[in-house]
């Protein structure tokens, strides 16, 4: 070992990584070369890239390509490029270490302790860079040069905890990947990747569309056969062949229809190394002023960092095929941030990091007519194709609804989109088009109410006589609801109302008229009982009144028109960390038992102190009714087993 050795432990989740690579089971072992390839025509992006503005570096390299070399006799199998190489430092950064999304993902699965067979799952979702050619080789060479410096650097690992780098020379700068291969096991999805059969299959599979040719070189003794389409075709005694392997054509280049499922979904796994099809392709040309091609995506899986800054957004954004930015984030609107692709503009200045006005024009003027498209797009799906809509909505439903807030252009679009939970099916989601179209007539409002989960709202005591008189309900179950509810007060005429807050009015007006008067009557019969019980729960409480809103519940907490709903309430509590709580309004039924009883008890004895442990139990209950926690569960407790010994002491007979 010369001087310049250094040898390396891998950090502590990439061994585990490894080790899984190693032993894994999973079957579709040849991906190792897409994902080789993927990373070699990363790395010509880049050498492209930085060579608009240091042509020199491009000079040096020759025609960009990608070249597999086999040699059976060895059982080796090389993959290289002249793209951009790594420097020593870059090398142990980027080798030696989980970066990407989809593998920081696995690596807090492996923290928290996910079983093995559960990682390889997750494995078989995101793909794992260069790490996965350990499923097919013992033992793995890296020799590389960074573009523009001199001394190049060799990497080597068995996979097993450990890994070397060496100072090294390179007459081209880029990359070479060699493979010493395990021996061949087509049972376990290794199949003998030195076959030229085989890696040419494997090539056309995955890497088709890949923009840069993907050379195969082979070693012909004399006379070999397949003449016709070798590049050197003198073979006297034993001569190299090139073959290139991939049609090269990009796919959004090509017209939409020519384009396969199969080619798209390539495209789809090549540019975010999921494993799965994306649920939704769309092709987008523009032509005229702006001229640009956009091929984006909708996965059918959501990634856990979708709601955490971590997560990267951003389209591809290449210009006449030259990739000029990784992650656009000018592109899409945050609340497309899930959709994945690239878009390839006909004329975009390439110093565009420079952030000039006129760029800026344009990529704002992209982003308004992808966004455009993508809506329609969705909108076409929910029309008809119903199970692909969930899919989406499922998956994107919650990120989606914060274009309501944030698009006020697009409201008009987005808000037909919007699925919800109802009590008219408790299997199906329905639109507020839908919703629309069943209410009852005479019904002004769409009624909703915000709570924690299904469960929680559908047995919450406000909706008792929403269900007595066959009203449908909107269950705003999901956090952001609460924000959503903020932003869109009416839909086409109709405002949206929360049956948790201000007072009712249900069924005809005539009806409703006489159900209001009752109400009042009864109200200043009970003036003085419902003073005492406000009273007793002042601390929580900033009103107590009757209601026709219950049916068989005792009583339940309402908002002012105005106030927050509790889970709002919540979650600013849990941003902003305990701020003071606002008062609500207790309502209580006046044809419960309950209340006849306190009534009663009150006219006889008000120094009874079963009135006051009353008026606090019944705050308590209409608490718990609605999901939220009692202020001071202790004394609840405590009054609760005091009216129960009570209650218990006296003989009911
Ligand atoms: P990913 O490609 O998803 O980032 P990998 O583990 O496959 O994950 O690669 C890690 C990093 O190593 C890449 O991001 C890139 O910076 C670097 N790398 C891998 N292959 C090459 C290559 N052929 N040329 C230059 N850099 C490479």
């Amino acid at each position: 070992m010369s001087a310049t050795t250094e040898t390396l432990q891998f950090q502590a989740e990439t061994k585990h990584l490894l080790d899984l690579m190693i032993h894994s089971l999973y079957t579709t072992k040849e991906i190792f070369l897409r994902e080789l390839i993927s990373n070699a025509s990363d790395a010509l992006d880049r050498l492209r890239f930085e060579a608009l503005t240091h042509p020199e570096l491009a000079d040096a390299g020759g025609e960009l390509r990608i070249t597999l070399a086999a040699d059976a006799g060895a059982r080796t199998l090389t993959v290289a490029d002249n793209g951009i190489g790594m420097s020593r430092e870059e090398l142990v950064t980027n080798i030696g270490t989980i970066a990407r999304s989809g593998t920081r993902e696995l690596r807090e699965q492996m923290r928290a302790g996910a079983s093995d067979e559960a990682l390889m799952q997750s494995i078989g979702q995101f793909g794992v860079g260069f790490y996965s050619s350990f499923m097919v080789a013992d033992k793995v060479t890296i020799l590389t040069r960074r573009a523009g410096q001199t001394v190049a650097s060799l990497w080597k690992s068995d996979g097993e905890g450990t890994y070397t780098v060496a100072d090294a020379s390179k007459e081209q700068h880029g990359t070479e990947i060699t493979l010493h291969l395990k021996p061949a096991d087509p049972e376990s999805g290794i199949d003998d990747f030195t076959d030229e059969w085989v890696i040419s299959r494997v090539v056309k599979r995955y890497s088709d569309y890949v923009g840069y040719p993907i050379v195969l070189k082979s070693r012909r003794a004399g006379g070999g056969r397949d003449e016709e389409e070798s590049r050197e075709p003198d073979a006297a005694e034993g001569s190299v062949e090139e073959r290139v392997l991939n049609s090269m054509r990009p796919i959004w280049m090509r017209p939409p229809q020519e384009v396969s499922e199969t080619d798209s979904g390539e495209f789809f796994r090549h540019l975010t190394h999921e494993e799965q099809e994306p649920s939704m392709t769309i092709f987008v040309k523009a032509e005229g002023l702006l001229e640009y091609r956009a091929l984006l995506f909708v996965p059918s899986k959501a990634p856990s960092d979708l709601f955490y800054h971590a997560s990267e957004p951003g389209l591809r954004l290449y210009s006449k095929g030259v990739l000029i930015m990784e992650r656009s984030p000018d592109l899409l609107p945050q609340y497309l941030r899930f959709v994945k692709g690239i878009v390839d503009l006909e004329d975009l200045p390439l110093n565009i990091s420079r952030q000039m006005p006129q760029q800026e024009r344009q990529l704002t003027q992209i982003r308004k007519w992808l966004t455009k498209k993508i809506l329609d797009h969705l909108q076409a799906a929910a029309n008809n194709e119903e199970e692909k809509y969930l899919v989406f909505w499922k998956e994107f439903g919650r990120a989606f609804k914060e274009g309501v807030s944030s698009d006020y252009e697009n409201r008009g679009r987005l808000v037909p989109l919007l699925l919800f939970q109802s009590s008219h099916d408790p299997e199906r989601l329905t639109s507020l088009r839908d919703y629309v179209s069943r209410m009852k007539e005479g019904q002004q409002e769409i009624f909703y109410l915000t709570g924690e989960s299904r469960r929680v709202v559908e047995n919450s005591p406000h909706l008792e006589a929403f269900k007595e008189k066959g009203y449908e309900v909107l269950y705003l179950v999901d956090p952001v609801d609460e924000l959503l509810v903020q932003a869109l007060t009416e839909f086409e005429g109709r405002r949206l109302k929360s049956v948790g807050k201000g007072q009712v009015r249900l069924g005809e007006d005539a009806e409703s008229e006489q159900a209001r008067k009752e109400l009042e009557e009864q109200s200043a019969a009970a003036a003085e009982l419902l003073q005492f019980i406000q009273k007793e729960v002042d601390e929580y409480v900033k009103d107590v009144r009757l209601t026709n809103r219950l049916t068989h519940s005792p009583a339940c907490l309402v908002g002012s028109e105005l106030d927050y709903s509790p889970q709002l309430e919540r979650l600013l509590q849990i941003g902003k960390g305990g701020r003071a709580r606002q008062r609500r309004i207790l309502e209580l039924n006046p044809r419960h038992e309950i209340f006849a009883r306190m009534s009663e008890r009150f006219r006889a004895d008000r120094e009874d102190p079963r009135l006051r442990a009353s008026a606090e139990l019944l705050l308590g209950s209409a608490l718990l009714a609605e999901g939220s926690e009692l202020p001071d569960p202790v004394r609840f407790n405590q009054r609760l087993a005091e009216l129960l010994s009570t209650s218990l002491g006296a003989d009911p007979h």
